[in-house]
Order: C-alpha cells, then structure tokens, then sequence
C-alpha cells in the first residue's frame, strides 16, 4: 500500500519542493527529547537520569560526583566507543561509521550517552572528553585501516567547541598526525550560535581534510542561509522523519523535499534510525546516499565492527573499488 503510494508522493514531493522551508521551521519545535530514549541493549541497566537542569540540592550534588567519576574515567582510558557502520546505498557497501561514546560505570551501568553528553556540555569538561573520542577513533581507525578498511570515522563535536579556537587546532593537530580519515558530526545549532567563528573554524577543519556532517537536521533551528555557508559534504536527516517514513504521509515529503534540497547544494545525504525494510525502500527510491539505523546495524566495538566488515551482510572484498564506485 505505501510502496503503491511512492510514485505520486515522489511527484508531490518534487512540485512541494519550495515548501521546505516552512516545513523545516514547522518542525523546528521538535525538540530533542528523543535523545532521551534508551538505545542501549537490553542486558546493560541504564543508570538513573542524571540532569544538569535539576534545581540545586541533591541533583546538583549527584551531578558533581558523577562529573568527577567522569574526570577520573577520562584519565585512566576508562571510556569506550562504539561504531555504527553507514550503509552506502549506491555501492551497497560500508564507507564510513559514527563514533559513539560508551561509559560503563564502576557501580556497573551504563550511563545514557544522551543525557551525559548534555550533563558535561555544560561545562569545560567537554572538551577534553571530546579530545579522547578524537584520540581513540583516531586509533581505532588506524586499526580498520590495517585490517583493510579505509573507513571514515564521524566524531561528533558539541556545539559550544565548534567556536572554540584553541579546541579545534587541538583537533587539527590529532588529525595531522594520522592517515586515518576523520569526519566531524555537527549541528546547526553550533553554527548558530557564533556563524563567523563557527564557520572560519570549519573551514579550517575542512582545509584539513576533515568531512563535516551535519547532524540532526530537521530539528531545533534550521537556517537555510547557514547551510549554504557550510563547507559540509554531507547532511543526516533527523530520525524523527524516518521513523515515520512509512507510516506517514508528510514525512515522505519532507524527507525527499530535503535530499532534493542536499543535492542542490551538493552534499550527500545520510538518513538516521533506519529500522525497517520499507523505509530502506523508500529512501532509496528518494535517491538518499545513505543509510544508518538499527536496520543496518547497532553500535558495535570495535571487534565486532572488524568483524562486520569482513563478513558482515555488506561485507567487500576491496573497500578501495566500493569507494571509487559510489565517489
Ligand atoms: P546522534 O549523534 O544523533 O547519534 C545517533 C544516536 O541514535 C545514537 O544514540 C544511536 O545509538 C541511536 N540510533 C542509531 N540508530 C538508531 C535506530 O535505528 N533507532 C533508534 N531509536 N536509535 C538509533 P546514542 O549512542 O545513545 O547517542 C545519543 C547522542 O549522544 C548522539 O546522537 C550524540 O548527539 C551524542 N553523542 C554520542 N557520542 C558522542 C560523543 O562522543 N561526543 C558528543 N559530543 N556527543 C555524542
Ligand atoms: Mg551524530
Ligand atoms: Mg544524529
């Protein structure tokens, strides 16, 4: 019924294509509260929400004490990361992975990547907890590209560190000293904030030969005048518009209306929590790039990753070839 339904949205689609921009600021209020479902697997407890709104007295104290556990984790390599692989669509292959962070605590738990990444972006701490993200997806890639793999590995950046000087020739400096290939995850939010600085920097991070993606896009504020400025060569839609690709007749819209809008400006586009066959479907009947969600697979370490690559379903005898074939 919905695949009968794909020629006319698509048509639809096209006509609608200058509603984007009112549908884009229509969902602007999405707010980010799906960062708050647990994407962890069944067999981790989660630990208990930690929350740096909560009013002063108990919350407060939880959050320092668990701020200096998270301190303590960055100086002893006590954290992990996991990799979710990005299916190319075109060469049916895996080309690239976002890098996510793990904290598994001493009581046991796993604390929600989500609501900690909110927790420390409010201090200065985010800073060097990104400069071990970096440092270790910079190993960790080293490691796929000895097995073979010329993955890129996507790091995402907060926002606030986008306009931090000192932070990115840090971040500049890693990426120097290796051949891995490294890609940074961003939201427009970033951008925002402090355009000029934010931009200057990139422009610098892209000079390096760092991919920039844009992350997140559909949700919280989306200028269209940014995105042009932006040197990102690639764009991810929101989940919020995938999970509902199948089930609702606006997303489909929206969604093509946004790859249309990607290619325009030259930019590849990879669409977020893909967790069913029809949506694939679609996507590639819409002409997305790529594909990353539940359905290709969940975040792995990196021996699973390894693993994934060479036998996995979208396993390839020579990674070099895919990437010609889809560049
Ligand atoms: P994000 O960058 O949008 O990352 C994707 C999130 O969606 C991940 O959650 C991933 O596990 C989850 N996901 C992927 N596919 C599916 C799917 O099919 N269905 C559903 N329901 N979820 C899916 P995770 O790992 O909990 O990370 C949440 C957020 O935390 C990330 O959102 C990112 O904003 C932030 N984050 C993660 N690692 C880092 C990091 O190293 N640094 C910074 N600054 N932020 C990070
Ligand atoms: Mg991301
Ligand atoms: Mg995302």
């Amino acid at each position: 019924m919905a695949i009968a339904l794909i020629p006319s949205l698509l048509s639809a689609a096209t006509a609608l294509g200058g509603l984007i921009i009112s549908l884009v600021v229509l969902h602007r209020h999405v707010t980010r509260a799906r960062h708050h479902q647990t994407s962890m697997p069944d067999n981790v407890k989660p630990t208990a929400s930690f929350s740096g709104n909560q009013p002063a007295g108990n919350g407060q104290i939880e959050n320092l004490a668990l701020l200096q556990e998270l301190q303590t984790a960055i100086d002893c390599d006590r954290l992990a990361l996991e990799y979710q692989p990005k299916l190319d669509l075109r060469g049916e292959t895996i080309l690239s992975a976002e890098a996510l962070l793990r904290w598994h605590r001493l009581d046991g738990t796993l604390a929600h990547t989500g609501d900690l990444i909110e927790l420390v972006e409010k201090t200065s701490m985010i800073e060097d907890l990104t400069m071990w993200v970096v440092g270790q997806a910079i190993s960790d890639s080293e490691k796929y590209l000895d097995a073979g793999f010329s993955l890129c590995v996507f790091v995402n950046i907060s926002a606030g560190l986008l306009s931090n000087r000192a932070f990115v020739e840090r971040l500049i400096a890693a990426v120097k000293e290796t051949d891995a290939l490294i890609g940074i995850e961003i939201t427009e939010t970033a951008v925002i904030a402090k355009p000029d600085k934010a931009i200057a920097n990139l422009q610098l991070l892209a000079a390096e030969g760092v991919v920039v993606a844009i992350d997140d896009f559909g949700v919280g504020l989306s200028s269209l005048e940014y995105l042009q400025q932006l040197p990102a060569s690639e764009l991810k839609i929101d989940r919020n518009f995938i999970a509902k690709l199948s089930s609702s007749n606006r997303n489909p819209l929206i969604v093509k209306a946004t790859i249309d809008l990607a290619h325009a400006l030259e930019m590849k586009v990879t669409a977020e929590g893909v967790d069913d066959p029809l949506s694939l479907s679609l996507l590639r009947v819409m002409g997305c790039d790529m594909a990353q969600g539940y359905l290709i697979s969940r975040p792995l370490s990196l021996p699973e990753m390894l693993e994934y690559l060479k036998s996995g379903p979208y396993a390839s005898c020579d990674p070099e070839a895919q990437r010609a074939a889809s560049a």
